[in-house]
């Protein structure tokens, strides 16, 4: 039988015999060379000494297993200065001595196992044709070698956690060739350093602004230059800017509220007997005459002897209503709906307890019903609502149109960002933001000029931008300013050159997803091993 287009076979090797059934497909393959050579001499030889077979598993064929029963020889080695006598003749191209399956099913099960997981891939391989077992998938990722890891000149170091915020481990990735060149199981400055010990070529190494990798990189490679990333660069500038930021919003909105108490005082007391509106006025004249044309109505149906309810169809109002007009004898005035409220002798005690800071409407409404207040929950909220436009009547109504004030993080978004990058509303609340206080105003020149610096890579500005922030009496960026010039050979570089840790933190991501996709559960040198050889 020819060798068969759809089985690749080394050569030497023929298809003897094929046998299928309806999940399986077994064949029979002859070695023909007339020759092999010894593996440890190299010597060929002819003599066969003997013939034997052997079952190995192959890559599925039309969704059916294959099983290969090779016919191999065992020869004898006529080199009479070789210690071996007796040799097996070697596939190499196809299966490796001793294994029950061939190279290339191996292969895909590994690559099974690298894109998925251990259990995963066992299922995904049982659609496939393929019989396997966990332990097998785990067991061929954990024999793959190590990628060689040739020279590396740029290095990106950084962490990532094995436990959110318990445990953690290095990543390192070679900034050129854009690869993961190891994980190290913690993030000490120790482990770290030993590894770039071994590393002589290493020219630049891209960090975070840590001290771990700092020291890491001053004792393992001494020769190479330390760039501070510039993401970590603006995220603690964000942060020190935080604390700042979130100190003067508070103060903003203190000041504020006193205003408004202050403003809404007097009108609070003086709210409830103030006249109407012109506007409100004339609707309520207009009311009054209306009604009073009915009341007319009413009396006179009423002199030529209709009962109430023809009244009340005739007049389109309620019969109680006329019921009432009638019993009355003159026309009925309407009362201020002011005076009917219950809440107006406890407006004092509310807006006391407002003012000294009591904000909960629930609470207040328990206190009052304490005193003796017979009214509604929805009344109480309601007057407040009306009558205190602070911040909870904004969160009530939400009328006001003007953006608020950002939070202290928000703010600090807005002050890192490119300033044209902003929308025009948060280009208003910038500007609002800037007007609470000079110093926020002064903050935000020297956080653009940081933040300029840094996108155009114009790092010998530094020097000038540390001064004019010694100057600026603002502590929080003083508190990090201390922190560049304790590192400004680094900050400097990560401000001039183009490497960045951007790649790095991308790794770090794919990562997170390796180790999911092993719900955790894998130990350290499997995830290194996956992470290494990620598809
Ligand atoms: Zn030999």
């Amino acid at each position: 039988m020819e060798s068969n287009p759809l089985l690749p076979l080394p050569e030497g090797m023929q298809i003897d015999q094929i046998q299928a059934s309806e999940n399986e497909v077994s064949i029979t393959i002859i070695a023909t060379h007339p020759t092999s050579c010894c593996p440890l001499c190299r010597h060929p030889s002819s003599s066969i000494h003997s013939r034997y077979r052997r079952t190995v598993r192959d890559a599925p064929c039309g969704g059916r297993r294959v099983h290969l029963a090779l016919c191999v020889r065992k020869f004898f080695c006529r080199n009479p200065l070789c210690e071996r006598k007796i040799f097996t003749e070697r596939l190499p191209e196809l299966v490796r001595p001793w294994a029950k399956m061939t190279i290339r099913y191996c292969q895909q099960l590994t690559s099974l196992g690298l894109a998925t997981c251990g259990k995963g891939g066992t299922r995904l391989a049982a659609r496939l044709g393929m019989q396997t077992s966990r332990q097998t998938i785990l067991r061929r990722i954990m024999d793959l070698p190590d990628p060689p890891l040739g020279s590396i000149l740029y290095l990106g170091i950084d962490d990532f956690s094995f436990r959110r915020g318990c445990q953690f481990g290095t990543i390192l990735v070679n900034l050129e060739s854009h690869r993961v060149v190891d994980l190290l199981p913690d993030r000490k400055a120790e482990t770290s350093a030993a590894w770039m010990r071994q590393q002589l070529d290493l020219m630049v190494v891209s960090r975070d602004r840590g001290g771990e990798y700092a020291s890491a990189a001053t004792q393992g490679a001494p020769q190479a230059l330390q760039c501070a990333d510039r993401f970590h660069l603006l995220k603690n500038l964000g942060e020190a800017l935080e604390g700042f930021l979130a100190h003067h919003l508070a103060a903003h909105c203190k000041r504020q509220t006193q205003a408004t108490l202050d403003e809404q005082a007097p009108v609070w007391q003086s709210k409830r007997t103030a006249r109407p509106s012109p506007k409100l006025e004339c609707l309520q004249q207009h009311r009054r005459e209306e009604r009073l044309a009915h009341y007319e109505q009413v009396i006179a149906l009423r002199k030529l002897g209709m009962s109430q309810a023809a009244i009340a169809r005739q007049v389109a109002i309620g019969a109680s209503t006329v019921q009432s007009w009638l019993a009355a004898g003159t026309f009925p005035e309407r009362k201020p709906r002011e005076q009917a409220s219950h809440l107006d002798r406890y407006l004092p005690y509310l807006f006391q307890r407002w003012e000294d800071g009591c904000h909960n409407i629930a609470c207040l409404f328990r206190e009052l019903v304490e005193q003796g207040y017979k009214g509604s929950y929805e009344s109480v909220r309601d007057n407040l609502v009306r009558l205190l436009p602070t911040g909870r009547k904004n969160e009530a109504s939400s009328s006001s149109k003007a953006p608020a004030l950002a939070t202290s993080r928000q703010a600090v978004f807005l002050f890192l960002r490119r300033p044209e990058k902003l929308r025009v509303e948060e280009q208003e609340q910038l500007c609002k933001l800037r007007q609470i206080h000079s110093e926020v105003d002064r903050a935000y020149d020297l956080v653009q000029q940081f933040a300029h610096m840094l996108r155009t890579r114009t790092g010998e500005h530094l020097d000038g931008w540390l001064d004019q922030v010694e100057c600026s009496g603002l502590p929080e960026l003083q508190s990090f300013a201390m922190g560049v010039k304790k590192d400004k050979d680094a900050v400097r570089a990560g401000l001039t050159w183009w490497i960045n840790n951007g790649m790095v933190e991308g790794h770090v991501t794919k990562l997170k997803l390796i180790k999911r996709q092993g719900y955790g559960r894998a130990g350290f040198p499997l995830l290194r091993k996956r992470v290494l050889h990620a598809l």
